[in-house]
């Protein structure tokens, strides 16, 4: 039970970026089912968080309907702004970019982790 010295070890911020990264992820599947209650074809984009590592982001990204749902299908799978990808410190990779967003795939502990928290929903 003497495990509170590694505040370093790299697992750690694997899992604390899967963890922030799920949050903004339950947030947008939120903004997802609301726009598709009210008006399903009226979207052509929609307004999604980045989902993105970093606690204090809020910015936000429009994201054709399709795309989001195409993306989301893969857990391991997030939405980034341009650039944000980087506040994964390497627990994340672009694999895709888009006009106003690109998709970062989770990588290793976090990749595993992001996946765990996917299937309990
Ligand atoms: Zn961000």
């Amino acid at each position: 039970m003497e495990q509170q010295e590694q505040e370093q070890d790299p697992s750690r911020s694997g899992e604390r970026v899967a963890f922030n990264d799920d949050i903004f992820r339950k947030a947008n599947e939120d903004i997802h089912s609301q726009a598709e209650m009210l008006a399903p074809e009226d979207f052509e984009r929609l307004p999604f968080i980045c989902e993105c590592a970093e606690e204090t982001c809020s910015e936000v990204l429009q994201v054709p309907a399709t795309e989001y749902e195409r993306i989301r299908s893969d857990p391991r799978l997030f939405l980034n702004a341009p650039g944000h990808d980087v506040a994964a410190h390497g627990w994340g990779a672009v694999v895709e970019r888009h006009d106003g967003y690109v998709v970062v795939e989770k990588l290793g502990r976090a990749g595993d982790i992001v996946e765990m928290l996917d299937a309990d929903d």
